[in-house]
């Protein structure tokens, strides 16, 4: 037995997880927020329990700190000690990493190369592990890429039409997005089609970052999202795929300079940006409950963009023996899942059990679709954390 940590630092946060493996147990989690103010917000669940508490946070050394400390304080462990290994995600990986690796130098070299693609993410990444190597000198840590589990795509699925030398040299492809939990989702998945020799499935990661990934055996096949999260199926806030020409032309009509458009494609585009209510797809779906025109829209749209990517990787993986949904909305909204299968129901011949679509919520997990349905559609709450406790356990303790 042995106690491993997952973490995920963002640029003002640090998420943490702490596992007993390899039985997975988990023995506490929270997260550090608004680092770098001073009112900092420290949240540790335990045993059931939940404690805040609001306090100065000025970097990420002191979040760890605050993280060790909370630890001791409640009894979690005696001493840092304890902590055998630790794995952090890291959401760039370019095509240098097709699995998990431990942090050395050449990690921290090629994670640092790869800020450009993932500027305010992979710089915090870097923060957060050496953060953490300062606080625990001797503890192994390693790096789980969120573009791991994508290196498996062929080139004419990853490369952009652009002039070739670009792509080389600069590295521009669909790197993907959600690698961890597409990778975990496929993995539960296998359950639902013993039946089937090549379990082809269609994952749909619906939060507020969403993607869509084709998987055949376990590996992946194509992804939605592209060089960066803005791509792929609409989102939250953010536009998803575009005829690149919307940008240029706003670029000439709205006056506006390219950072300022950029930012909007992120944050205020995609079901926001169509409804104009909130980047919550809950306030929306309330919204439609009162017919509210273009929440409805926003919705209609967004399922449509989902339907013409499930139907892109079926005809990509000659069929589909899953549709799994996940992630807040995926896992959270019979509403939104409905919506999207209507839209494929009958080129497809799925259908659902709307009793079961309705009753699979709040972390269940279970089939939504009809028995004569021709492709399964399951709920699977996402775990990513337990991959990443998974990978340290197996890299540095086995
Ligand atoms: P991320 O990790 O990308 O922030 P999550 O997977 O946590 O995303 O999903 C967040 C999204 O899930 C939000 O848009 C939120 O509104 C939605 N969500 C969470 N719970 C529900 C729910 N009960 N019904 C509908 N949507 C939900």
């Amino acid at each position: 037995m042995a106690k491993v940590m997952a973490v995920n630092c963002g640029s003002s946060s640090v998420k943490f997880k702490l596992y007993e493996m390899p039985e997975e147990k988990v023995l506490c989690s929270g997260i550090v927020e608004r680092i770098g103010h001073d009112d900092g917000i420290f949240t540790i669940k335990y045993n059931r329990e939940k404690d805040t508490k609001t306090l100065p946070v000025p970097d990420h050394g002191y979040a760890v700190d605050i993280v060790a400390q909370g630890m001791i304080e409640k009894g979690i462990i005696n001493h840092l000690d304890e902590i055998k290994a630790i794995g952090h995600r890291v959401v760039q990986g370019g095509s240098y990493f097709s699995h998990s690796v431990l942090w050395n130098e050449d990690t921290v070299k090629k994670v640092e190369s790869l800020i450009p693609l993932a500027p305010l993410h992979n710089k915090a990444h870097l923060t957060g592990y050496e953060a953490f190597k300062k606080a625990l000198p001797k503890v192994p840590q390693i790096a789980v890429f969120d573009t791991a589990f994508h290196q498996t795509m062929d080139a004419e699925d990853y490369l952009y039409p652009i002039p070739y030398e670009y792509s080389e040299k600069y590295h521009i492809r669909r790197y993907g997005a959600h690698g961890t939990s597409h990778k975990y989702l496929s993995e539960v998945g296998e359950k639902y089609i013993p039946e089937s020799k090549d379990k082809r499935m269609i994952i749909c990661h619906l939060g507020s970052g969403a993607s869509i990934t084709a998987t055949r055996n376990g590996k992946c096949v194509a992804t939605s999202m592209g060089l960066t999260p803005l791509g792929g199926i609409m989102m939250n806030t953010r536009t998803g795929d575009m005829d690149p020409s919307v940008f240029y032309q706003l670029l000439a009509v709205t006056g506006k300079d390219y950072e300022t458009l950029f930012q909007e494609m992120n944050k205020k585009s995609g079901l926001y940006g169509v409804s104009g209510i909130s980047n919550d797809s809950r306030d929306i779906e309330e919204a439609c409950k009162h017919g509210h025109k273009r929440a409805l829209l926003a919705v209609k749209l967004w399922a449509r963009r989902i339907a013409d990517f499930i139907g892109q990787y079926y005809v990509r993986l000659g069929g589909c023996d899953l549709i799994i949904f996940s992630a807040g909305i995926g896992e959270n909204s019979p509403s939104d899942r409905k919506a999207v299968i209507d839209n494929i129901s009958e080129a497809l011949n799925v259908t659902i059990d709307e009793k079961a679509n309705q009753e699979t919520i709040r972390g269940k997990e279970g089939l939504i679709s009809t028995p004569n349905s021709k492709i399964k559609v399951a709920v699977i709450p996402t775990d990513e954390e337990v991959m990443i406790a998974r990978d340290a356990f197996n890299i540095c303790l086995k």
